[in-house]
């Protein structure tokens, strides 16, 4: 049997695991076709995980709490921003309902 799932259906939170505000999708964690002792069949497990991280979603939000443009005085550890160059900061705060709630920043290189 063959489910549609509209998108206006799916609950929507945050990724357990990044903490990405998001809406679920639906992935079949199912082991597929499979043949046992001549009969054969097609294992399905649908699961509404984040597209993310394919966890489960959890209530909770997102906020970003702060941006803001800044120029490396020296080169980043990761790599990919160079002294001197310019980059965004954004500082989001992302809570799960009842905690807990943490902070993560992404850095984007200004073109
Ligand atoms: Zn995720």
């Amino acid at each position: 049997m063959r489910h549609r799932y509209e998108s206006e259906d799916m609950p929507s939170g945050i990724c357990e695991d990044c903490g990405h505000f998001c809406i679920a999708v639906v992935r079949d964690f199912g082991i597929g076709p499979y043949e046992y002792w001549g009969a054969r069949g097609n294992h399905h497990d649908y699961q509404q995980v984040s597209p993310c991280c394919e966890v489960s979603i959890v209530e909770g939000d997102t906020k970003v709490i702060r941006t803001a443009t800044h120029t490396a005085r020296r080169d980043h550890r990761d790599g990919k921003i160079k002294a001197g160059e310019k980059y965004h900061i954004t500082v989001t705060k992302h809570w799960r309902k009842g905690g807990p709630w943490w902070i993560t920043t992404t850095k984007r290189k200004v073109a």
